[in-house]
């Protein structure tokens, strides 16, 4: 049984949201819709989810005894993370006392940390991945990069988005890639993933929704990365059905391993008919903002039915659809979006800015979705936007 009271009533239902990006953002609108009240937190004020949450919080989620003040303040009903650096070791100490962590608080510590992920992955449920090792010193890394062969993928075990990530093409390259490493993860310096340079036909991201009535799996979005980080995204993606099916079963494997309800993004990689799992995301995935205008529920607003334990009996899927990411560089508390009318002008152009309070160095301030007949189509109509598009820098 689902019941939903109205906001700041002994029957409400609370969520702290742990993580105010653009994702993050999103997730509270849509739990909105459901009259939930929304406690954002993240590190710096005014973060895109703060600017649309009924309340926030300042702090590092990555200090364990701030976060905990926060939740045994608020007693929420969920604790719902949209990023990975998070103190995990305490999200489980939470569950232990009582709170419900989406999806579950040993999801979060185990994708935290690309080893955790991986080892679940490739030796406990014995899915498909690149070949890997782990290093922790530069002696272990040159061993490892060895024994892997070139090329090969170098990656901090905390980092996302590309941060500290570099591909070894010879071993010429490998004192830089392990500087870059140590400069680049999350917790700066440490351990590092090496992994076999996988040359795929197309990657995916497989959004696998776990709900009170069961899994349901996304149509494959196709996605193009720059230096580990996403520009633009489509969906579908056209697969064959054998590698469709191929993906499914990974995904259904990954995401019944994590466990709980809410949305999952199972990066997978594709050739010819081999799939291989990459990394999975307990939390909507930024290539998956396609869904905002592909499908009748996106990935947030599948996210809130099912962190509210509602089910999902179905998705509507709209037709071919492509997001592109803007993505601006800068250093500034001021700027604008010009001619925003043109950008709009054509039919079945949306766009979203993330209202982030400033630019510093590389930041993906807005997206562009579009559709049209065809994925190619619909590229080339979020690229016609994009062009259109310009960002003014205030100094
Ligand atoms: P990740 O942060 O692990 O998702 O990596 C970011 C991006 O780097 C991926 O989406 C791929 O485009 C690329 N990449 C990561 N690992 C590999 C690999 N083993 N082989 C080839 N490309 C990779």
């Amino acid at each position: 049984m689902a019941n939903i009271g109205n906001p700041f009533t002994p029957s409400e239902k609370k969520a702290v949201l742990c993580g105010s990006g653009e994702l993050g953002k999103e997730v509270a609108i849509e739990l909105e819709r459901y009259g939930v009240n929304v406690v954002a937190v993240d590190k710096y004020p005014g973060a895109p989810a703060m600017q649309v949450a009924q309340s926030s919080h300042v702090l590092s989620m990555l200090d364990g005894d701030a976060l905990a003040q926060v939740i045994e303040e608020e007693k929420p009903d969920l604790i719902i993370p949209e990023v990975e650096a998070i103190a995990t070791p305490k999200l489980i100490e939470l569950e232990e006392k009582g709170y419900k962590v989406i999806p579950t608080a040993h999801a979060t510590f185990l994708t935290m940390n690309r080893e955790g992920i991986r080892r679940l992955a490739a030796e406990e449920l014995g899915l498909p991945t690149s070949r890997y090792e782990f290093a922790s010193t530069e002696e272990e890394f040159e061993a490892a990069v060895g024994r892997i062969g070139c090329p090969c993928v170098v990656k901090p075990v905390m980092s996302s988005s590309g941060h500290g990530q570099s591909v070894i093409r010879d071993a010429s390259q490998m004192k830089e890639a392990w500087k870059i490493s140590q400069e680049g993860g999350r917790a700066g310096g440490g351990k590092v993933i090496v992994e076999g340079f996988v040359d795929f036909d197309y990657e995916i991201t497989l959004l696998t929704v776990r709900h009170s009535a069961g899994t349901t799996f996304l149509k494959p979005i196709g996605h193009h990365q720059v230096d580990g980080d996403y520009r633009e995204s489509w969906q579908p993606q056209a697969m064959s059905p054998e590698a469709e099916k191929k993906a499914q079963e990974i995904a259904g494997s990954i995401t019944a391993a994590l466990g709980g309800h809410g949305i999952f993004g199972v990066e997978l990689f594709v050739k010819g008919e081999d799939v291989i799992f990459s990394e999975v995301s307990p939390r909507p995935h930024d290539t998956g903002m396609v869904t905002m205008i592909s499908q009748d529920l996106s990935e947030f607003a599948l996210h809130a039915r099912a962190v509210l334990d509602l089910p999902v009996p179905e998705v509507r899927f709209y037709g071919p659809s492509a997001s592109k990411a803007i993505v601006v560089e800068g250093n500034t508390s001021e700027y604008e979006f010009i001619d925003v009318d043109k950008v709009l002008e054509e039919p079945g152009v949306q766009v979203r800015f993330f209202g982030k309070p400033e630019i510093r160095g590389h930041r993906r301030v807005g997206v562009i979705l579009a559709t049209d007949e065809t994925v190619e189509k619909a590229l080339q109509k979020a690229e016609r936007a994009y062009s259109k598009l310009k960002v003014k820098i205030h100094q």
